[in-house]
């Protein structure tokens, strides 16, 4: 597959640091959150929280671009969109996530009391108008950032963080950073294609396996 530059070893270890904290069954889905600055904070946050994967549903316009404030995050959390708010949530309930909307209402629980060490997915509401009904339907539960102000909302990046961070001490409490969540094969390939993008996708194109690589990300085999 050519001549390839081997990752330096002091960033192969950190990248296998940060993927032994990834969370696979922690994850956001958000509805038309459409404001680069927005999408891009949020991911980052995803980032710092380890969620793995990220969800979206953009029925009112395109996936927003990443802004700068994303700082790169883009490139450490998978994310998928889908055709519409009930296949989103259909394919999280398949994965046994709980859902639970970011929303202001109600029947809306504090946003500390759910487990959020089992699976779970925060749903999140577009800017200007929140959670949808039909969103509210396909839920679980709605939950609340308590408000003692004037302005009745949350930045819903600014939401997106403090829920994510009491899922993160939650599970740092239960332990669920300790080990990676992956089976050795999934890592494996998953620590390739971030240590060597470029190659895991020239290996894709041809169909072929990741070659082994070295305790310190070096090429044990000539390609
Ligand atoms: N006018 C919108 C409404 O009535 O819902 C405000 C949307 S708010 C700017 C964007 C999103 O941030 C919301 O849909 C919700 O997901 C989240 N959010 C903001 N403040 C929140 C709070 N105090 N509790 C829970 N979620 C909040």
């Amino acid at each position: 597959m050519g001549e390839m530059k081997p990752v330096l070893p002091r960033r192969y270890h950190r990248l296998r640091e940060v993927l032994n904290r990834r969370q696979t069954d922690l994850t956001v889905l958000l509805e038309d959150v459409h404001k680069p600055h927005n999408f891009s904070a949020i991911i980052r946050t995803c980032d710092a929280v380890g969620v793995f994967s990220a969800h979206g549903v953009y029925t009112e316009g395109d996936v927003p671009a990443f802004s700068e404030t994303a700082k790169g995050s883009q490139k450490w959390v998978d994310i998928h969109t889908h055709p519409d708010l009930k296949t989103a949530i259909g394919h999280l309930k398949n994965q046994n996530h709980t859902i639970y909307a970011a929303h202001l209402t109600e029947n809306a629980v504090d946003y500390r009391q759910p487990d959020y060490t089992q699976p779970t997915c925060i749903l999140l509401g577009a800017e200007k108008w929140g959670v949808s009904e039909e969103a509210i339907s396909l839920v679980d539960q709605a939950i609340y950032i308590p408000m003692f102000g004037m302005v009745q909302s949350l930045n819903v990046s600014v939401a997106a963080a403090v829920i994510l961070f009491e899922a993160q001490r939650q599970r740092l409490a239960a332990g669920q950073y300790n080990q990676p969540s992956f089976d050795p094969e999934t890592y494996d390939r998953i620590l390739f294609q971030w240590a060597y993008p470029d190659l895991a996708a020239m290996y894709d194109e041809a169909g072929k396996p990741y070659p082994a690589l070295g305790e310190d990300g070096q090429f044990l085999i000539e390609n």
